[in-house]
Formats: structure tokens, sequence, C-alpha cells
């Protein structure tokens, strides 16, 4: 494959080599490959429909001269998946989840290692320094000890010990730094000069952002394969791409890899990008907001999520900034709590347990939704950047595990034992819920948001005559009541309820789409507990709601 390095601030092209970071013209460290596209658009589709699925695939697109196969862990093509039950919960049926923690150290770093340790491997270069947050060193570690070459892994003292213990695990040297993770790099480049090593250079190095541009190429094909080509190209775009960022690199090289697509002409257009901050360290997010060309760096961060703890982004805000603006995207910051509850919601309703990093995405994506940013119809993509490993502690808060002992019986009393045990491991009754509301999916959604906060027994009704004729034979704790039924609504349900004393103070949350007149507001006033709009479930209001009127 032929490619040049362009420098951004310049124009100078020169040939690549990867210690040489700086444009010989005018010393910028800000440049990118470039290749003949032209040829590639023509040529390539064709090999991609006999290429196996992984990152290789786009070879010619990539760095790397003659991409050693020795090396591969099966990095790249993670799968896109449908979030069938996120987009039911939220009214936004396309929503897709990229799911980066399928790499082989289960983040997207890996695609970032993948490439960079060969290109290094092919010039020759034997050890290398990297300053982490714990995910890259992890993946470069593993790629390394493939290619036995020596990683020195400069973190902070907040990443947590089992990314530590991981990265010393494939032989690479940790060195912990108590300070900032600005500070880490600091010391980590300082180091690198002194003894003349490789550094890797986060958004500024090309092999970088080279391999964080083929989940752009990934999602594009994944999402044609499942909708069908985009309306004037072949390949489909997303609406939007939303991803939780640090430095930015992720997020820079995926915008590349739309632009090359673009103008390769597979896919007519690049989408809204969405990146995502921790609140406490979020100085894109806020310059952004603020207007500002260059970010005004957080010194000191204020967050637990460390992998998102980049303070000072230098020149990727400025680019990024670009990409955002030309897009019509938007930068977002949430908070930490609103991270940790979205990766608990991310695990009960699609079956994924991502990292909290990864999670701050989602919970820019439940923001941006609600906002009216991201609307319905719109087809979004949501990187899923790494694995939780393990759960961080205090999120799952108490009571999240029960201690079972198996009493020590005679042969004989087996059976009784088994009862024994079986008590202990629901001592208690479970309250009891009526979910009365006529659209089985409804029903179905709020089945699943309760049972993901709590042990409930469950019982639905389609109409209102069947849901009172449940209420009087159960005498369930708490009644969710739909409004516009068949058979009977919701208002005479409740009138029935009220008049008759056994179920007289069940109560009674109305769920319901419709607006209500103030007439019906007034028949409802003082005969329910409360009162929510359909598509609010997500609000910690629904749950907070039903666990004070259970106690
Ligand atoms: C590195 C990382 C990020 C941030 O990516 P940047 O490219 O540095 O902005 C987000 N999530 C996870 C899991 C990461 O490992
Ligand atoms: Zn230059």
């Amino acid at each position: 494959m032929s490619f040049i390095i362009k420098c951004l601030d310049c124009g100078h092209n020169a040939p690549y080599y990867p210690t040489s970071i700086t444009c010989p013209k005018c010393g910028s460290q800000w440049r990118e490959a470039e290749y003949d596209y032209e040829l590639l658009a023509r040529t390539l589709p064709e090999k991609l429909l006999k290429r196996p699925h992984d990152l290789w695939r786009y070879r010619e697109l990539l760095p790397v001269r003659n991409p050693n196969t020795s090396l591969s862990l099966g990095e790249g093509y993670t799968p896109l998946i449908r979030a069938v039950n996120l987009g039911m919960m939220l009214g936004c049926p396309n929503i897709f989840i990229k799911d980066e923690r399928q790499g082989p150290t289960a983040s997207f770093k890996d695609r970032q290692a993948s490439v960079t340790i060969a290109a290094l491997k092919e010039a020759g270069i034997t050890e290398m320094v990297a300053a982490s947050t714990g995910n890259v060193a992890i993946s470069y570690s593993a790629y390394a000890s493939r290619a036995g070459m020596k990683l020195w892994a400069f973190v902070t003292s907040l990443v947590p010990s089992v990314k530590m213990r991981e990265i010393a695990l494939y032989g690479s040297q940790v060195i912990k730094i108590t300070g900032s993770y600005d500070q880490c790099k600091q010391v980590a480049a300082e180091f690198a000069r002194q003894r003349s090593l490789y550094l890797d250079m986060g958004a500024r190095t090309i092999t970088s952002i080279e391999a964080m541009k083929t989940i752009a190429y990934e999602i594009s094909e994944q999402l044609t394969d499942i909708l069908g080509p985009g309306d004037t190209s072949p390949w489909r775009t997303p609406d939007w791409y939303v991803q939780a960022i640090s430095g930015g690199m992720g997020a820079l090289g995926v915008h590349k890899g739309f632009r090359e697509m673009q103008q390769m002409g597979w896919v007519d257009r690049i989408p809204a990008m969405a990146p995502i901050q921790a609140e406490g360290c979020a100085p894109m997010v806020n310059s952004w907001k603020k207007g500002l060309e260059k970010a005004e760096p957080v010194i000191s961060p204020k967050t637990r999520i460390e992998t998102l703890a980049t303070g000072d982004p230098g020149r990727s805000y400025e680019f990024l900034r670009g990409h955002v603006n030309s897009t019509n995207g938007a930068f977002e910051s949430v908070t930490d709590e609103e991270a940790f509850r979205a990766m608990h919601v991310l695990a009960k309703m699609e079956g994924i347990s991502a990292e909290p990093a990864a999670a701050a995405a989602f919970a820019g994506l439940f923001k941006l939704i609600r906002a009216g940013v991201i609307k319905p119809s719109d087809t979004v993509v949501v990187n899923c950047t790494g694995h939780t490993m393990p759960a961080e502690q205090g999120i799952l808060g108490e009571n999240w595990s029960r201690d079972v002992k198996f009493p020590s019986l005679a042969q004989a009393a087996q059976e009784e034992g088994l009862l024994s045990a079986l008590t202990q491991v629901a001592p208690e009754r479970f309250p009891k819920i009526v979910i009365v509301e006529d659209i089985l999916e409804a029903r179905r959604l709020i089945r699943r948001i309760l049972q993901s906060q709590g042990n409930f027994t469950i019982l639905e009704a389609g109409n209102g005559r069947e849901g009172l004729d449940i209420i009087q034979r159960e005498l369930p704790d708490l009644v969710i009541l739909d409004l516009m039924m068949p058979e009977m609504d919701g208002f005479t349900v409740i009138e029935e309820l009220r008049g008759n004393p056994q179920t007289a103070t069940i109560p009674v949350i109305v769920a319901t789409a419709k607006e209500l007149t103030p007439d019906e507001k007034n028949r409802l006033s003082g005969h329910i507990q409360a009162l929510l709009q359909k598509g609010d479930f997500l609000n910690d209001e629904f749950l907070e709601e039903v666990k004070s009127l259970l106690k």
C-alpha cells in the first residue's frame, strides 16, 4: 500500500517512519496519513468480499506495510448489536451498540495497540513507553508480549489495582505515579526522551488514529448488512455516533474513517458526533458550551472514572470541535452517578456489562435523547468502549448477594436441608405488583424495569376488567395502571377500588401517554399516589415512587 504523512498545519508531505513524530518542515506534531483514495475506491470493495472479518481486512488503509499475522489476537470487527430494550425504553428503536468489549483485552484500545505494535515491529523497534489510565497499557502489554517488545507502562495511582496487575501479568514494567493523568504523561514523556525510547502520543500518533478509524468502516459495513445501503451510497452511515472521550483519540479516528469513506463514495455523509465526558473532567464539553476555540484545561479532575481523566486535551479539542460543529453534533457531560446508573441499566436491560467509562457514553445518550437533540427516528451507534473488570465496588449497593448455608444433616434429611436452603434464598415475601396495561410491550417494559431494580412478584392484566379481578383476588401491595384501555378504563378501575374497603388503600401509580384535562385530573386527585407520563420510566422518579409506596 502507498501512503504519505500530511502535515495538518503546513500541508507538507513526508514518508512514514514511526519514530519521526514531527513535520520536517514546520515541526508540527499534528499529521495524518493519506492514501490513494481514488485507487482504493475502485479496487478495495471487491477485495473486501473475500477477506476475513477482522481489523486487517482494511489493511490497504493502515500504515503497516506488511501486516504480520502472527501478532494478531483477532482484533477488530466487534459485533454491532441492536439495543432492543433500551430502544423501546427510550422510544428510539434504532440504537446500536458497537461492542468493543469483545476485543482481545476487552477495550477498543486493542485496535490502537495492534496496529501500533505491528508498525513498530516492522520498523525494528523493541522498547516503548506509554502513559495510561489502564486500558491502553493493558492492550499494549498483550501485543508487546507477542511481538517480543518491552513496555514501560506509566499509570496513575488511581487506576484500579486489578488493571495494574493485568498489565504486569503480560510482563510489562508498571510505574505507578501519584498525581494526575496529565502529570503521569509528563513523567512518561520525560523518561522516554532521556532514553530515546518510542513514546505513545495519544491522538498525535499516526497509527492510533488510523487504527481507530476502522471502527467507522466496520460500523458502516455492519449497518449496511442490517438496514441496507445508504440513501445515495453503497454503505450506510448512522445519524449519530456517541462515544465517551478522554483525550479524544478514538472519536478523532472514527471521524477520519467516515471522512475517508465519504471521499471514496462509499457513504453519503458523516454522522453527527457526540463525544461524552465525565462532568468532573469535562474540559472539551465546557469549552465547547462556552464557544471557546481552545480548550480550558481542568487542572485537578474530579471524577472516579479514571479512564476519562484527561484534564488537558490540547489541540485534540480544536480538531474535535471542528468535527462536532461540521456534523451538527454535540458535546455532553454526565456525572459519575449518571454513568454508574447507566452501567446498571445497560447490564440489566441489554445483558452488557460495561466499564464506567463506556457507560458514560450511554448516560450521554439518555441525556441527548431526553433533550430532544437525538430524535426518535435517528439511527444511533454508541461505542461500548470497554468491559468492566471487575464490577466496581459501591455500584451495586447493599444486598446484592445472599449467603446460603446448606445445613449439615444426615443423608436421610437431604430433602429437608434443600428446603431449608431454599427458604434462605428468598426468606421474605416479595412485594406484589399488578400492572394493568393493554399494550403488551408496555407491560413487558414496566415489568423489566421493575425487575431490574429489585425482587417483586409481578402480575399482569391486559384490560381494566381483568385488572380489577386480579387486584381483588390478590390484594397486591401496588397497582400500576394505564388509563385508556378496552373493557373498562383506568378511571373506572380506580372508582371500583376506592369503593371497596378491601382495596381502598392499595396504592396506585397511573402511567399514561394521555394528556389529561383539568376535569380528568380532578377525577384522579386524592385517589392515586402518583401520575407518570409513559416514556418517563427511565427517570429515577418512577422507581423512587415504587420503592417509597412499598415501604
Ligand atoms: C481510552 C478509553 C476511553 C477514552 O478514549 P479516548 O480515545 O482517549 O478519548 C473511553 N472508554 C474506555 C473504556 C477507554 O479505555
Ligand atoms: Zn508542517
